[in-house]
């Protein structure tokens, strides 16, 4: 089968290995990996340009904006917290980015707190959303015109087709002592790579995951953009009753369905275990200049 894609964007390499035919929405799009680094991507990015995501084009078309704050609003406060518990009583005095904010929800939580906050989103249709909420935010960074002390990503750079060079152009707006902070879904994620479970494989490759990083990929990119990488953090999102529902049912949705037999204890020591086998289904890394 011809690939589009014939070198490597982290490692130039041409060796490549289809690791999942089709993607859930898309039977043309295979998943590959490059047999030397690692770095897991589409056999094609050309179905992906500004346009399609200041047309919101990457949300599902069923998803109001009402839905789509109270589905992330979980993510949202978890991320919060760990921002608050990272910056302890100093976000008073920080000034934060949210690049690819989406729907403000984390913003509307962090303007509380922080002495500036502001956002960074391509989706059009939002703008009218944000204004209601006293949000700043910008289609391009190069608008905002001081420098942020905390710059946070959740969720975006696997969805960029040139992921360097923005975070080359990221350190422009990052105050000399700030701290990007980079969550991401892991490439390695336990349904993958230890379950080995199909139904997961083709609920969870997308078109618009342009790249998959596991913490070795993820590390290399942040370095070939200049920067330190000072913390990696292996998190797990998705409860153990969820990957039970998947091995079993096959579906998603398990942390809910059979949310009552979760129990906070043993989701703590299933996390950990994931975390030291680097299998979680969420990376953080913590990056400097
Ligand atoms: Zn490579």
């Amino acid at each position: 089968m011809q690939e589009k894609k014939t070198k490597c964007y982290n490692c130039q390499s041409e060796d490549f290995k289809i690791i999942h035919l089709g993607v859930r929405d898309n039977d043309a799009l295979n998943v590959i990996q490059c047999k030397n680094c690692g770095l897991t991507t589409l056999s094609d990015d050309s179905h992906i340009n500004e346009k399609f995501y200041m047309e919101g084009k990457m949300l599902d078309k069923t998803t109001n904006l009402e839905c789509w704050i109270k589905n992330t609003y979980q993510d949202d406060k978890r991320r919060f917290d760990f921002i608050k518990k990272k910056f302890k009583k100093n976000l008073s005095q920080k000034t934060l980015t949210d690049f690819g904010c989406g729907n403000g929800g984390f913003l509307n939580l962090a303007k509380e707190v922080c002495k500036k906050v502001y956002g960074v989103e391509l989706h059009k249709g939002l703008f009218s959303y944000f204004e209601t909420c006293n949000l700043d935010v910008k289609t391009n960074i190069n608008d905002i015109n001081e420098p942020s002390d905390i710059i946070t990503m959740f969720h975006v750079l696997e969805h960029l087709k040139e992921p360097i060079d923005t975070l080359k152009k990221l350190k422009n707006n990052l105050a000399e002592d700030g701290k990007l902070i980079i969550e991401v879904p892991n490439a390695n994620d336990a349904l993958l790579k230890l379950y080995k479970c199909k139904k997961f494989a083709q609920f969870t490759y997308w078109s618009c995951h342009l790249y998959l990083f596991n913490e070795k990929t993820l590390c290399e990119i942040a370095k070939k953009a200049g920067y330190k990488v000072t913390k990696i953090q292996h998190v797990q999102r998705y409860t153990i009753m969820n990957h039970l529902y998947w091995l079993i049912k096959g579906k998603p949705g398990g942390h809910i369905k059979w949310g009552k037999y979760d129990s906070i204890i043993l989701n703590k020591i299933y996390s950990q275990f994931l975390s030291l086998f680097k299998i979680t289904d969420t990376i953080i890394l913590e990056l400097s200049i």
